[in-house]
């Protein structure tokens, strides 16, 4: 007699990009899945935790093409769980972190599906962390604030000037595109030597970083070609990096020689 079908879904946080950087419970229950729907930002090799037997089946949009839609996703999660049983989505970073993992999670539970969170590493601390930046440290910085560059409505959220007034370290994710308005934001409130980093798809191998001042970023992203994925972080822990340190000692002579 067959087994009978037992219809979950799991939502799976795969960390911030390095395959290393999964949770050990996220590879528990993908070594139980009959069924893994996988987004753009996920380290394929993540799959092998995964039987030989299960379905992969990527899901990923990139660069904002509409590919597959959100709604198609969702609908793909209640099918396969329905049809196979254990569907784990694995979603980069953290599920709940500008992931949609919510809006999955509702969905899904409307079919009396049982339905569970596993958190993951997200890039919001882990890419700083990786490059050496904390995003708080005592005397320097007291709090941290995470924004999206790209809102709803496509827009850089409001949030931003507020962030801007005050003395949090701000990480935009989502936000190369909108350099220029991010940049002219912190200008127009007199922070023109704020320190901010932007680092491409951070924990990974192909890890790209550029560093400077509100003033220079944008000459300097244009140089080096950094595009996303990619994260923004301003604010004066950018200094406390090792790696970037010397870069900002520099910066700091070659202004005393002028
Ligand atoms: N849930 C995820 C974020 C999803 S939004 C998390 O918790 O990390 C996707 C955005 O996250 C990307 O556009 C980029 O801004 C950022 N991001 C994710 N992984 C990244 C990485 N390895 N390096 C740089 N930015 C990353």
């Amino acid at each position: 007699m067959m087994n009978e079908i037992r219809p979950r879904v799991t939502l799976v946080g795969a960390g911030p990009g390095d395959p290393e950087l999964i949770t050990l419970k996220g590879v528990l229950a993908l070594n139980k899945a009959d069924v893994v729907l996988y987004d753009a930002l996920i380290d394929v090799s993540l799959l092998n935790h995964a039987p030989d037997k299960a379905l992969k089946i990527f899901v990923g949009k990139r660069n904002g093409s509409r590919q597959n839609p959100q709604e198609e996703t969702n609908r793909m999660c209640v099918y396969y769980a329905k049809k196979f049983g254990h569907v784990v989505r694995l979603k980069g970073g953290d599920p709940f972190v500008f992931g949609r993992g919510a809006e999955e999670l509702d969905y899904i539970q409307q079919f009396g599906i049982k339905a569970e969170v596993v958190p993951g590493i997200s890039s919001t601390v882990a890419v700083p962390a990786a490059a050496g930046i904390p995003v708080t440290k005592r005397g320097i910085s007291e709090s941290y604030w995470v924004i999206t560059g790209t809102t709803s409505s496509g827009e850089l959220s409001r949030d931003l000037l507020l962030a801007s007034q005050s003395k949090a370290t701000v990480v935009l994710l989502m936000g190369t595109r909108k350099l220029e308005e991010i940049v002219r934001i912190y200008e127009e409130q007199g922070f023109s030597d704020k320190a901010i980093a932007i680092i491409e798809r951070g924990t990974t191998r192909d890890e790209k970083i550029v560093a400077g001042t509100i003033a220079d970023i944008e000459k300097k992203a244009q140089k080096d070609q950094v595009g996303a994925p990619a994260i923004i972080i301003i604010g004066d822990v950018v200094r406390e990096s090792p790696k970037l340190k010397a870069l900002y000692e520099a910066v700091v002579y070659e202004n005393k020689l002028n």
